[in-house]
């Protein structure tokens, strides 16, 4: 499979020239599977330029939209994905358990007036909130959400304030893991153990996994549903992933201090004994997995 990051910032959109290289847009991947399947994950500001994109490619009618949460920065960009105002497209709106009858609830009511001129049920695509949600095992967490395309997906719910879910796609073998807006060293009544993620992440060929804060932030912003970098890099070390991916960019967070993160989060990888490979996500960015 192809993931190509169309945003990566967390929180608030974050336009300006300490972002340009790593990008200012909120949340949203193209996932596409070894058939060209077009799987979407989150809806945040970058799903307005990947819109844009489809609608330059013939080849796409059907399109899968992934949503791991409904907080403002994952969802901000769906009245603007041109293809929700043209009947050729096909949307299939997928979240984890439990989520499935809130989705359309939340995308609704963020298009209703005063918030936005044009409302959902003017919008000309078909959609479908329909998708499979055979239940899980009662000792894990862990439940498949279906098949899209050639892409197994399970979820997990997310360790964030008002809950959510990330996600693992796997094909022939190869797995790839979205746990952005996930807190490792916290417990919120929505999150499952931190063992629980170390299992979902186990292997994996490729994490992309939240990591806004430094240490220092995190004596202050602890509880507020992200990572640090520190404890990113450690879940990668123990699960065992191969590559990891940091994502959720702080939005007070320039170019350079992102790259700055990155060297540091090798060093710690190698003090840990971890041999992967780890880069910040940047918008624009495709990987291969
Ligand atoms: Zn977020
Ligand atoms: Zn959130």
């Amino acid at each position: 499979m192809k993931i190509k990051i169309w945003g990566c910032r967390g929180s608030l959109a974050t336009p300006g020239s300490a972002t340009l290289r790593y990008g200012g847009n909120t949340t949203c991947l193209e996932i596409r599977d070894g058939g060209g399947r077009l799987v979407v994950v989150d809806a945040g500001s970058g799903a307005r330029d990947l819109g844009k994109a489809i609608l330059a490619d013939p080849s796409v009618s059907e399109i899968t939209l992934v949503l791991t949460h409904s907080h403002w920065d994952h969802l901000a960009g769906f009245p603007f994905f041109s293809p929700v105002y043209l009947p050729q497209y096909t949307i299939s709106i997928c979240g984890g358990p439990n989520a499935q009858q809130s989705l359309q609830k939340y995308l609704t009511r963020q298009m209703e007036p005063p918030f936005f001129p044009v409302a959902f049920h003017l919008l000309k695509a078909r959609f479908k909130f329909d998708c499979h949600e055979p239940s899980g095992s009662a000792e894990c967490h862990a439940r498949l959400v279906g098949d899209l395309g050639s892409l197994r997906c399970h979820s997990i719910p997310l360790n964030h304030p008002n809950g959510g879910y990330g996600f693992k796609f796997t094909e022939q073998g190869r797995t790839f893991v979205f746990l952005t807006d996930n807190e490792l060293d916290y417990e919120h009544q929505e999150g499952v153990p931190r063992s629980e993620y170390v299992e979902f992440c186990r292997g994996a060929d490729l994490l992309i996994h939240d990591s806004q804060y430094t240490a220092e932030e995190y004596q202050i912003t602890r509880g507020w549903g992200h990572t640090t970098y520190g404890d990113a890099c450690d879940l990668a070390v123990e699960a065992g992933v191969k590559r990891l991916g940091l994502f959720h960019h702080d939005p007070d967070r320039t170019d350079d201090q992102l790259d700055q993160q990155v060297v540091w989060c090798r060093q710690r990888i190698l003090s840990a004994g971890g041999g992967l490979e780890v880069f910040a996500c940047a918008e624009g960015m495709t990987v291969e997995v």
